[in-house]
């Protein structure tokens, strides 16, 4: 079994919102800082990136402070986002898909239940879920449609050695997570399945849910498969940046 390792990019942020937008419905008067982040899994053979950032032209156009493009931090720990084979798409979010079109070449998985949404169905363009959307997305992914990159995913499915994507519903319609083997076990890149950490730690959801039961349900999912609690990653926790070893500026080695 190949055994990996596990970068945290951060690409934008601190960002300010109310605390209830970390921990749902509570905290309201709290102010919190979130990042954004996307994360690359690789060992000396293989490189997988997990969600794509944003690029530069979108990161204008939503005015991201403290913008690094995916492409120019990945060269700073020796990746070509252009030679990049294989890149896994958590949900279809602006910020987690926004940056497809920097890697050229690589095959992109993604759930089709989390696919035919976006692309196919209406409700997708109502106001609360174009709130994630953004013009730029469905171009991205027409273009790897069309060029045959397209890997679209039904339930929990092994995508390379060691490397398993997991259907994790409810942030997102058919969020994925991704299983990693590790010298630590099996970690997991959660992303928004929790924004923070405490999302798990509390069993509570941060906000932004489309399917309440199905976040419940992969809480528990999540937390059955991963080798131990505190290697199940969430999606914008800044202790992401601020508890692990910081490699170049903005990249740190979670695992
Ligand atoms: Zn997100």
């Amino acid at each position: 079994m190949q055994q990996y390792e596990i970068y945290a990019i951060k690409y934008a942020g601190p960002f300010t919102s109310s605390g209830a937008f970390i921990m749902w419905m509570k905290n309201w008067s709290d102010t919190v800082e979130r990042n954004y982040y996307f994360w690359v899994i690789t060992n000396s053979t293989t490189t997988i990136v997990v969600d794509a950032g944003v690029s530069p032209q979108m990161a204008r156009q939503r005015k991201l402070v403290n913008y690094v493009s995916p492409d120019s931090a990945l060269k700073t720990i020796d990746i070509d986002a252009n030679t990049v084979e294989h890149v896994i798409l958590t949900h279809i979010h602006w910020d987690h898909a926004g940056g497809l079109s920097l890697f050229p070449e690589a095959s992109v998985y993604v759930q089709e239940k989390e696919y035919q949404f976006w692309m196919k169905d209406p409700i997708s363009k109502s106001p609360a879920f174009s709130f994630f959307w953004d013009e730029a997305l469905n171009k991205n992914l027409s273009d790897i449609e069309n060029s045959g990159r397209l890997k679209l995913i039904d339930g929990d499915q092994q995508i390379l050695p060691g490397v398993e994507c997991i259907l994790a519903p409810g942030h997102s319609i058919a969020l994925q997570a991704v299983a990693v083997n590790t010298v630590k076990g099996t970690s997991i890149l959660g992303s928004d399945c929790a924004h923070f950490f405490k999302n798990y730690q509390h069993n509570w959801p941060s906000a932004l849910i489309a399917d309440m039961v199905g976040w419940m349900q992969s809480f528990e999912k999540l937390k059955q498969k991963v080798s131990s609690p505190e290697l199940l990653f969430p999606g914008h926790d800044p202790l992401m940046s601020q508890n692990y070893p910081e490699i170049e500026e903005g990249i740190t080695r979670l695992v």
